[in-house]
């Protein structure tokens, strides 16, 4: 049985609908990501879990227990904002204790379990630094602390990593994970960074516009995509303008050229786009067929990787290749064959409704 349920949730704020029939069932321990672009209605479902903010209709379910209606210092889930939040008055240790204090928590066991939250997250030797004495990864690390030691039972985080930069965003994000194992607790994490939702996540909940698009592991969502917009939501894809061709074995056409996908469940009526992700495109002819023929239009250096978009008969088309230190980089201009393996290419006719 699920731990954490949200039953057809739906919330509108005097006539704009932030989010609509919000159905999930969160096990025990599972690190759940909500992912979707701003305005998504991402946030307004974690405040109501958190009880910040109560659902227009649905319900929410914790261990079997009704929470809709209960205050948010009733239901025993920690949260961590964006901004930190911290008390700027208070000294690191007394951050981390505060939930207990006003608990009533003895002070023994106070202090014991603020060290033992201060040794998680490395801290011990900044006890008694104030915010304002700590880097924003450490006040960060420092909130989350201080969520955690109430011992909830849910663990919510609002964009937690945002305001930091990329070096520490990487390094506390690993943080995150290492503690929610550690401690096993069911944590939502909300984000609008498709990376940091896969590299988290058990399972991610795609949102747009208030709905649910999917919900899945990540390789589920980057693999499986719903639908069009998932599909470009989360990580880098090709989604090519083609005509059918010969329906029943997903032969189309890009242009002049023809080319056949291996998924293809829809061919009927709307409009077709050929599928496939830039890092499955293969640079040269294979044996056989799906060779397209095109002209290099520009080549992008990222480090890791090297972006290539061919223009096929006025189509532009991306190719990641790795960055091998004998990789010759072929030059602006220059005609190019790209491979297309039968299995990484679907085809789509539209968003999932
Ligand atoms: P962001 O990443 O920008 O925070 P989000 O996905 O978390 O976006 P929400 O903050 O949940 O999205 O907002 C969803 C929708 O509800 C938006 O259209 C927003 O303007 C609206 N909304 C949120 N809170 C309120 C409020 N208190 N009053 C009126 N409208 C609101």
């Amino acid at each position: 049985m699920a731990q954490l349920e949200l039953n057809h949730i739906s919330k509108s704020f005097s006539g704009t609908i932030a989010v609509h029939d919000f159905n999930l069932a969160v096990e025990t321990g599972e690190f759940i990501s909500f992912l979707g672009p701003s305005g998504c209605g991402k946030t307004t479902t974690l405040r109501m879990l958190a009880g910040f903010e109560i659902p227009t209709s649905g319900t929410i379910r914790l261990d079997n227990r009704d929470l809709t209606l209960l205050p948010a210092n009733k239901r025993n889930m920690g949260m961590v904002f964006q901004s930190y939040a911290l008390f700027p008055n208070m000294t690191a240790a007394q951050n981390v204790g505060y939930g207990l204090k006003v608990a009533g928590k003895p002070k023994a066991e106070i202090e014991g379990r603020v060290n033992e939250m201060l040794d998680l997250i490395q801290m011990r030797d900044f006890a008694r630094r104030y915010p304002n004495q700590l880097s924003g990864g450490q006040q960060q690390r420092l909130a989350l602390a201080r969520a955690l030691a109430i011992r909830p039972q849910v663990l919510l985080l609002d964009e937690p990593l945002s305001a930091l930069d990329a070096k520490i965003r990487l390094e506390l994000r690993q943080e995150i994970r290492r503690i929610q194992q550690h401690l096993g607790i069911t944590t939502i994490y909300v984000t609008h960074d498709q990376e940091e939702a896969l590299s988290l996540s058990d399972r991610i909940v795609v949102m747009r516009r208030g709905v649910i698009q999917q919900v899945g592991t990540p390789q589920q969502i980057y693999n499986n995509p719903a639908g069009d917009f998932v599909a470009e939501f989360v990580g880098h894809i090709n989604l090519l303008p083609v005509e059918v061709d010969q329906p029943r074995q997903g032969i189309v056409r890009l242009g002049s050229q023809l080319i056949r996908a291996g998924q293809f469940e829809h061919l009927n009526g709307r409009p077709v786009r050929l599928a496939v992700r830039p890092e499955e495109l293969k640079s040269g002819f294979v044996e056989g067929a799906n060779n397209l023929t095109g002209k290099i239009e520009s080549v992008t250096y990222l480090g890791a990787i090297v972006r290539i978009r061919v223009d096929v008969d006025g189509h532009l088309v991306s190719l990641d290749m790795f960055n091998e230190r004998a990789l010759n980089i072929p030059a602006v201009g220059q005609p190019y064959a790209i491979h297309f393996p039968v299995g990484a290419c679907w085809l789509t006719n539209g968003e999932k409704e």
